[in-house]
């Protein structure tokens, strides 16, 4: 119950924002509760709130988080209603800061992907690839990748294809890409649990993005560096 007073926004000088929170033990002696013994009732003022409640609120994710350790929810049901509308349609799922779409060339693998803007953020994560394997895949002369939390991924459409072979380090590495066009999604090392590389040129507006740095430097094409100067004028 202390979720009401205790959940602020912003988290630390703000105020309470949830409007109400009832909850009791269910008492009804019909047999419609499906074994659900207690409900309860939480009321936000916007989808807005609800939506920071639900994917942000850190007094929140840490109190699901221990409910789920302890095992003390054995079933759950979870509705979503808005007082009086009868014909809705479902609302979206909110989204953690820095979300970006992304999709394949055919458009049937699209994914989502949650990371910093490179440099505006300050962020050192969006990583130029000059190995020799990125070339063999790619057909290009390096690849733009970043490096991010395995659950900020998500496939929201398609079911991308697998192809593995041995990495530097000597363990596989997983390269994830879309089986009707073949446009390469993103990569998981077994040398780097709980990561994916993403292959950022597929994001929404990754164009304009300025690069950090890059590895293999030594495998750098050499007219690569400068096409300025590499292109006849
Ligand atoms: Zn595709
Ligand atoms: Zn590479």
């Amino acid at each position: 119950m202390a979720l009401r007073t205790r959940c602020l926004k912003p988290p630390v000088t703000g105020n309470p924002y949830m409007l109400s929170l009832r909850a009791g033990q269910n008492r009804s002696w019909e047999s419609f509760d499906k074994g659900m013994t207690h409900g309860f009732i939480l009321e936000f003022a916007s989808q807005e709130d609800l939506d920071y409640y639900l994917a942000e609120d850190p007094v929140h994710l840490e109190f699901s988080r221990r409910v789920g350790a302890q095992g003390l929810v054995e079933d759950s049901v979870v509705i979503d209603i808005k007082d009086g509308q009868l014909m809705l349609g479902p609302a979206d799922m909110p989204q953690k800061p820095g979300t970006r779409q992304g999709q394949c060339h055919c458009g049937k693998t699209r994914f989502t992907a949650v990371l910093p803007l490179p440099r505006s953020s300050g962020a050192t994560g969006h990583i130029l690839c000059h190995c020799r394997t990125c070339r063999l895949l790619s057909g290009a002369p390096y690849t733009c990748n970043q490096i991010i939390a395995k659950e900020d991924l998500k496939i929201v459409e398609g079911s991308p294809s697998r192809y593995t072979y041995t990495g530097a380090s000597g363990k596989p590495v997983d390269c994830y890409f879309c089986s009707h066009c073949t446009s390469h999604v993103y990569r998981e090392q077994a040398a780097m649990p709980g990561k994916v590389i993403v292959r950022t040129l597929l994001l929404q507006d990754s164009e304009g993005w300025g690069v950090d740095g890059e590895m293999f430097r030594e495998g750098r094409l050499e007219w690569a560096g400068d096409l300025e100067r590499s292109l006849p004028s």
